[in-house]
């Protein structure tokens, strides 16, 4: 296999279809035939979001995916940002009979959910209202599409809330952010919150603010974005509330998108190696691999030791599977669970019957351990920690090795060609200047400002010369 920082792109295809993620001969563009290994791991990935989006008082709920237009136009910067995105249906029925009115497949839930929201929400006691989702969304994307990060059709949570106070709502803006850092830790992926530069918000949003991380090319990779939407939504779709003193108010908006979808395709990319996946243990669809390695004439023990093995990790909650397929070699199915990504393997050969012993494999490091039998589940957990561990400080190392600074256009050009990672410059704050880097650089978009890490511009715009106004960075995205 190619190795995934010297060659991205090939190795990226290479990985999703060898270690059976996806199958993209399904043969509409952007649209994926999502396979067992992928859909494991994202499910518990959802687990973790949901848990702590219901631990923070979301409550789930399903809307339609289907919005008629004259919802979906309610928000005129909503409408005018998202139009060239949308699929629309537009006949139904054995006569093709066209309906009265174009139903927009969801790109977003905002137009399905407000409209709802104005008949549920009705007094103050009804805030804060805070509910989620989890669905498929469905976007008309013109740029190449790519598994796991862009597509036609992707899945994601998103979560819409609605408060009294302008306050509440940017509070909520910071929970949707600790949200977000919990489970980007989860999946050892390390990020920076960035605050939207004004040209680049969400369509309809007062302000937006997105986690980047970096894949192994260089590239910036847009992970889950929380916008505070004041109360452009709520007067467009009439979400009012009777106030404490009897008076009618409209609400203040937020919403949260994280992309559950993405997120994978990012940790896919950010911890494989030449040998394919290298799946966290929090999310791995199976924590350890037990590979007998059979010998004439211990074949029985040895099958009966892998057995009692699996119930012994089960037992202690450690998912785990025995690979005793006969058409296989050892060889073979080592290679096999390495592409697949599992921390650890277990080998159990004659020998080991024999001492009483097994050995473990690393998956992130290939390192090989002996433990004494009844050691086991204790070494294994305490490996799969490390794992956990070293993978977070693997990633996080590469991420702080592509964070730089740039004096003019030369530095930051050379930079994102030859590095890419984030670019720390100064800029005035125009619109003119931000295209004209994105132009020079071909494709360096400005990213924002690094929440909680404001800092004061000392000099002068990189690109007109005149008085800096924000420090911010600029990057090249997926
Ligand atoms: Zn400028």
């Amino acid at each position: 296999m190619k190795n995934p920082k010297s060659n991205f792109s090939e190795w990226y295809t290479e990985v999703i279809q060898d270690a059976e993620l996806a199958d993209i001969r399904y043969n509409v563009k952007g649209f994926l035939a999502h396979m067992p290994w992928s859909v494991r791991t994202m499910k518990k990935m959802y687990l973790i979001l949901e848990d702590e989006l219901e631990r923070k008082g979301h409550e789930p709920a399903w809307f339609p995916a289907l919005v008629p237009e004259s919802y979906f136009k309610k928000e005129a910067e909503h409408a005018k940002g998202f139009s060239a995105d949308v699929f629309w249906v537009t006949e139904g029925g054995s006569e093709n009979s066209k309906f009265p009115e174009r139903l927009a497949m969801r790109p977003t839930s905002e137009t399905a959910m407000y409209t709802m929201y104005s008949l549920w929400i009705r007094t103050w006691r009804d805030l804060p209202f805070k509910m989620y989702q989890s669905c498929q969304v469905w976007r008309f994307e013109g740029k190449s599409t790519r598994p796991f990060i862009r597509g036609r059709e992707f899945y994601w949570t998103e979560a819409h809330d609605v408060f009294e106070t302008q306050k509440e709502a940017e509070k909520q803006v910071e929970e949707d952010m600790d949200t977000t850092g919990k489970l980007l830790k989860e999946l050892a992926i390390p990020f920076i919150f960035f605050k939207r530069p004004e040209h680049d918000k969400f369509c309809g949003a007062v302000s937006t603010y997105a986690a980047d991380s970096i894949m192994p090319d260089g590239k910036l990779i847009q992970l889950p974005s929380t916008h505070f939407l004041g109360q452009n939504f709520s007067k467009a779709f009439n979400i009012k509330f009777v106030d404490k003193d009897g008076k009618e108010q409209y609400g203040w908006q937020t919403c949260y998108g994280p992309a559950v979808w993405r997120i994978f395709g990012a940790m896919v990319a950010i911890h494989g190696d030449d040998k394919g996946l290298v799946m966290p243990p929090s999310v791995a669809p199976l924590m350890a691999v037990i590979i007998p390695i059979y010998f004439k004439g211990s074949d029985e023990k040895i099958a009966e030791k892998a057995k009692s093995v699996k119930k012994l990790l089960e037992g202690a909650g450690i998912s785990s599977k025995v690979d005793d397929k006969p058409e296989h070699t050892p060889g073979w199915k080592y290679n096999y669970w390495e592409l697949k990504g599992v921390p650890v393997r277990i080998e159990i050969g004659p020998k080991d019957i024999e001492k009483k012993q097994l050995v473990l494999v690393r998956r992130d490091t290939g390192e090989k351990i002996t433990v004494k039998e009844g050691e086991l589940v204790e070494k294994v957990r305490e490996l799969l920690e490390k794992i956990q561990k070293n993978l977070w400080e693997r990633a996080e190392k590469f991420f702080r090795e592509h964070i730089s600074e740039a004096k003019d256009m030369e530095q930051l050009k050379k930079t994102l060609n030859e590095r890419g990672g984030l670019v720390k410059v100064e800029w005035c704050g125009s619109v003119e200047c931000a295209d004209y880097i994105k132009a020079e650089t071909v494709g360096g978009d400005m990213r924002g400002t690094p929440l909680g890490k404001e800092e004061k511009p000392k000099g002068k715009c990189i690109r007109c010369g005149k008085k800096a106004e924000q420090v911010v960075y600029v990057g090249k995205a997926y």
